[in-house]
């Protein structure tokens, strides 16, 4: 083990020797993390790491002579292969609505979200929150894929509690803490867009389980307040039921503002009328949005993309007809290398070189391209 990480070690030396295929010292950094943790994804001793002080240049020099003979040089073109990485590929969000005993459009059994969940992480999908998406915050391992989950509406299926005062088993909270125990890499993220005076259907309780999602990680997104048709309201409508929605949950959990937004029906303002979604005022209470979902029915592309747009993100539904999520899972079982795969790094955007020019120029200074092997 102990030849091993020195063999890491070296080669990162030879690495910044020959760092074709990086644009900027920071990205040679980035690269150098990277060779740590998937050292650590792979089983490596840490402890090898430690006895860099002790050893002696002659040992070094040594392994560097042995390296250079047997060229064994971490193969970052390869590694980015093996893993298929592709942060410019596209991402799923899934919008869910109740669970209920009866599957529908838009609802699910317990049973059948559970098997979603399961598939989803055998798959290799790992849960992220609508704020790290859309602000390309995304950090998950090597290899995997971001989803985020969406509920709408805060029926009291998404999140109840038992007489007991424990959370409901086949509340979508109860399912989603429970996979979270036994599958602590999937991450436990899910948003709630919640409207009206009575989110969750369980008034008394209402400030216990909004407390309980902030505290849990979990986001709370606003529905408006009236779930209104959005292309049919004044500009001061607009302002008026997104404000009272804010003020209201402002009067439950104070200081707590909702960020992002689903649109009722996914019905959009048209032309200027738009700009309201996203700022506005409504008796002293001021709100400000910085994502609007839709409803349906295909991946979106890539937040590092230039097409990437946090103020239209569609969703697919659950289920398994066309264009639900079981339909675009299979999809990506079929085409891989349209997928989403990270690199474990959230500070870094790496993409085969041939979709270099689908990068929106923002990233620009943190992308690290390679050559895929073609054995597609
Ligand atoms: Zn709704």
């Amino acid at each position: 083990m102990k030849k091993l990480g020195w063999l890491m070690i070296l080669c990162l030396i030879l690495m910044s020797c020959n760092t074709q295929e990086v644009n900027t010292e920071n990205n040679t950094t980035d690269i150098i993390s990277n060779t740590t943790e998937t050292n650590e994804s792979f089983g490596g001793s840490n402890d090898s790491t430690n006895a860099t002080e002790e050893e002696t240049e002659e040992e070094i020099e040594e392994e560097i002579e042995e390296v250079e003979e047997t060229e064994e040089v971490v193969d970052y073109t390869a590694l980015y292969n093996e893993y298929k990485v592709n942060e410019i590929g596209q991402v799923i969000v899934i919008m869910y609505h109740n669970l209920s005993d009866k599957e529908g459009t838009y609802a699910s059994t317990p049973e059948l979200f559970r098997a979603d969940l399961e598939r989803l992480y055998n798959e290799g999908y790992r849960t992220v929150s609508m704020s790290d998406l859309i602000s390309n915050t995304i950090d998950i391992p090597i290899g995997t894929t971001p989803v985020v989950l969406t509920f709408d509406d805060a029926t009291k299926s998404n999140f109840y509690y038992e007489e007991d005062g424990t959370i409901g088993k086949d509340s979508v909270v109860g399912i989603l803490d429970e996979f979270y125990e036994t599958h602590e890499d999937f991450g436990r993220n899910a948003i709630f867009y919640v409207y009206g005076t009575n989110p969750f259907r369980e008034k008394d309780l209402l400030q216990k389980k909004l407390e309980y999602l902030i505290e849990n990680g979990y986001e709370i997104g606003t529905h408006t307040f009236g779930h209104d048709e959005l292309n049919n309201l004044s500009a001061e409508g607009i302002q008026k039921t997104l404000g009272r929605n804010e003020q209201f949950i402002q009067t439950i959990v104070p200081g707590h503002k909702m960020r992002h937004l689903s649109l009722p029906y996914g019905l959009r303002p048209k032309g200027e009328l738009e700009s309201n979604l996203y700022n506005g005022t409504y008796e002293e209470i001021t709100y400000e949005i910085v994502s609007a979902v839709n409803v349906g029915w295909n991946p979106i592309a890539s937040p590092a993309a230039s097409k990437f747009d946090a103020t239209s993100i569609n969703r697919i539904t659950c289920g398994s007809d066309e264009a639900e999520l079981h339909y675009w899972l299979d999809y990506f079982v079929d085409k891989p290398e349209r997928r989403y795969y990270s690199d474990g790094d959230p500070s870094t955007v790496v993409v085969p070189l041939d979709q270099l020019e689908s990068v929106d120029d923002k990233y620009l200074e943190k992308v690290i391209t390679y050559e895929e092997s073609g054995d597609e």
